[in-house]
């Protein structure tokens, strides 16, 4: 080596040790709480160990003024008791149009204006009956996600009657704003799990990867909840849908607060859970809503075309058993170096 050349190497050496002492030491900073009748808990590091806990809980207030059909006054309520006043923020937008879009993808499978059958199916089962054909035909009328547009910050509906509901997604796209919150504060490695719909940007100061575990099926809905599987979150985002926490009981029957939009009725096959891997949280938790409606196979051969999307299917073996099946590049994500409970 030239003198010259040693001499630069040096420097660029010395002054690379130099700064990567200058830097300050990544804090960990974690909180939780309550939010949307669930939990929330963050996770992240930040050199100016800054808590952000006040800003993320009015974040998510907002959020449910927007788009919570359990507050009166939120957008989507207003818009559903059809208050024409109604104006869609960038948030009820933003869950709209992607809403729409994984409605046109699965054909149909998910779809926001299933919200009529939704409230017929949960409040008839909390009195104890099953809705009646004929009601069921009534309301499968109003169904179809073509039947909404957005034109200058207004929902438009085909019929007054029609109800949407944003719950199969909502709690995800919350997990992206908050993500998105917390990159506008210069954070970059973070993990946002809100009920279950979870964001891992960047990693930890050592480079490895965020765990995140997926549930294993319960077999109430206050069971404990047990790991089955343990993956990795890099840049990703992972929700989970299951029929297996949430569901309408009548006559030792269970059936799943997923309605099938082709039927009007509650989804009725052997699909305990659906775990769906995805570049944000709003598309990890609306397809995993949709898959739970297309059922394990017709889910697989749509995976095959969206190469973006990874997902994870427990079935029911009908013997107390499970069935699981993963698309193709699944297996990649699973961490085995952590140990998991059977
Ligand atoms: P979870 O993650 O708790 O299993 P989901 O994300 O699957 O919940 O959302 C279920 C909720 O979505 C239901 O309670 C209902 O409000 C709404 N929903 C039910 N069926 C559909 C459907 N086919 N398309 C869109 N939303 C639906
Ligand atoms: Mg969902």
């Amino acid at each position: 080596m030239k003198k010259s050349t040693l001499l630069l190497f040096l420097t660029i050496a010395a002054i690379v040790l130099n700064s990567s002492c200058n830097q300050k030491k990544s804090e960990k900073i974690a909180f939780g709480g309550e939010a949307q009748g669930t939990y929330y808990s963050i996770t992240y590091f930040d050199s100016l160990n800054r808590n952000f806990q006040p800003q993320i809980d009015s974040l998510l207030k907002a959020f449910d003024q927007s788009l919570s059909l359990w507050v009166e006054n939120s957008i989507i309520s207003r818009v559903n008791n059809n208050d024409t006043s109604a104006s869609i923020d960038p948030l009820f937008e933003v869950v709209f149009n992607t809403s729409q879009m994984i409605s046109e993808a699965s054909g149909g499978a998910f779809d926001i204006t299933v919200g009529p059958l939704v409230k017929a199916w949960g409040f008839s089962f909390k009195k104890g009956v099953n809705p009646d054909q004929n009601m069921i035909d009534s309301l499968h009328q109003l169904v179809g996600y073509h039947r909404v547009k957005l034109v200058n910050h207004k929902l438009i509906k085909d019929d007054p009657r029609i109800q949407v509901d944003f719950n199969a997604i909502a709690q995800g796209y919350s997990s992206d704003v908050i993500g998105d919150f917390l990159e506008s504060k210069g954070i970059t490695n973070y993990l946002v799990d809100v009920g279950g719909e979870i964001i891992g940007k960047g990693s930890k100061p050592d480079d490895k990867p965020w765990i995140v575990g997926i549930e294993k099926p319960a077999d109430s809905a206050t069971a404990e909840r047990v790991v089955t599987k343990k993956i990795k979150l890099k840049d990703q985002a992972v929700a989970t849908s299951g029929s297996y926490r949430k569901y309408f009981e009548k006559d030792g029957k269970r059936y799943s607060h997923t309605i099938d939009p082709a039927t009007g009725k509650p989804v009725d096959h052997h699909l305990l859970s659906v775990s769906v891997i995805a570049p944000s949280a709003i598309l990890a938790d609306g397809y995993a809503t949709a898959f739970m409606v297309m059922g394990t196979k017709k889910a697989l051969e749509f995976l095959d075309n969206h190469p973006e999307l990874q997902a994870f299917f427990i079935e029911s073996d009908n013997k107390g058993g499970y069935i699981e099946s993963y698309s193709k590049s699944f297996k990649t994500l699973i961490d085995s170096t952590t140990v998991v409970k059977e």
